[in-house]
């Protein structure tokens, strides 16, 4: 049946997938996770519009997309709020609908030794960027909503790794984040949700994986275990984050909202 008859007054999927005349800001996107979802948006027809402080990585991005139309690409450390205005500013052609705030770092730190400025630059990056950002989109696009997706993590809501209580912090503060901006922009048309990724092999979990092998036997035990108990007994690729990324900013999810989703293979349940 042609997607014009099928007589049922449902748009159709191609339809509700597609994100042709849309522009997303992905953060992070030079890399892993970012990198991924850019590569998925570009192929549903967004105009992207990629931050990361990685231009080299955004550049190797670029030339990986030849024949979508061609991205933006901005430097920006989203650990400095006056870098992240002056980019909002920078930008032309009217504030996008859609942003991905997915930067983010993850260094482990026996809790003991944690300072301020190491904890500053953990809050800065993963969290206070996030409400930067969002706060920059929902000003200017105040009258006509949007879609934010913010990622967090599991171990926000199960820590598992040790020396990462800083960063379970920060990612819980996203998630908590992300919920109030439902409750309150929902009404204005704004669509906020969280994804909550759990062992995604990406550049920088390879590096954190091989920086704790040479350091840590704990926590080299405490990657063995994390295999032994995700109920897929595999881990995740970047773009099986992408894919659900798709869905939260497409039309496909017009009734998620204020959601907090793990693509985990099964760890928070098991
Ligand atoms: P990654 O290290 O491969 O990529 C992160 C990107 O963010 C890099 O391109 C980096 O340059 C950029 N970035 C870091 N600091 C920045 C800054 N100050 N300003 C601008 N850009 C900056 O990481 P990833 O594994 O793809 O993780 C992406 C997101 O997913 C992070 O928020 C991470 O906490 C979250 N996450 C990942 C996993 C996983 O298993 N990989 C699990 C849970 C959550």
């Amino acid at each position: 049946m042609s997607e014009q008859n099928r007589g049922d007054g449902l748009s159709p999927l191609s339809e509700l997938i597609s994100l042709e005349d849309r522009r997303a800001i992905i953060t992070g996107s030079a890399s892993g996770i970012g990198r991924a979802i850019a590569l998925r948006f570009a192929e549903a027809g967004a105009s992207l519009v990629l931050v990361d402080v990685d231009m080299e990585g955004l550049r190797s991005l670029e030339t990986e997309m030849k024949g979508n139309t061609a991205p933006e690409l901005h430097r920006v450390d989203l650990s400095d709020k006056a870098e992240i205005d002056r980019f909002w500013e920078s930008l032309e052609g009217g504030p996008p609908e859609i942003l991905v705030n997915n930067a983010g770092i993850y260094p482990f730190k026996d809790f003991l030794e944690v300072d301020e400025e190491f904890l500053r630059r953990v809050m800065d990056v993963n969290l206070s960027s996030v409400l930067w950002m969002s706060q920059q989109m929902i000003r200017r696009r105040i009258d006509h909503g949007g879609v934010i997706i913010n990622i967090a993590s599991i171990e926000a809501l199960l820590p598992f790794m040790d020396h990462l209580s800083h960063y379970g912090a920060s990612k819980a503060g996203v998630i908590a984040l992300s919920r109030g901006l439902a409750r309150d922009y929902g009404k204005k048309g704004f669509r906020v949700n969280v994804l909550v990724p759990g062992g995604i092999v990406t550049p920088g979990t390879k590096g954190v994986a091989k920086s704790i092998a040479k350091l840590n036997l704990g926590l080299v035990m405490s990657g063995l275990e994390f295999r032994q108990r995700l109920p897929l007994r595999r881990a995740g690729k970047p773009d099986e984050i992408a894919l659900m990324a798709l869905v939260l900013a497409s039309d496909l999810s017009s009734y998620v909202h204020g959601a907090v989703i793990p693509v985990d293979g099964g760890f928070l349940s098991a």
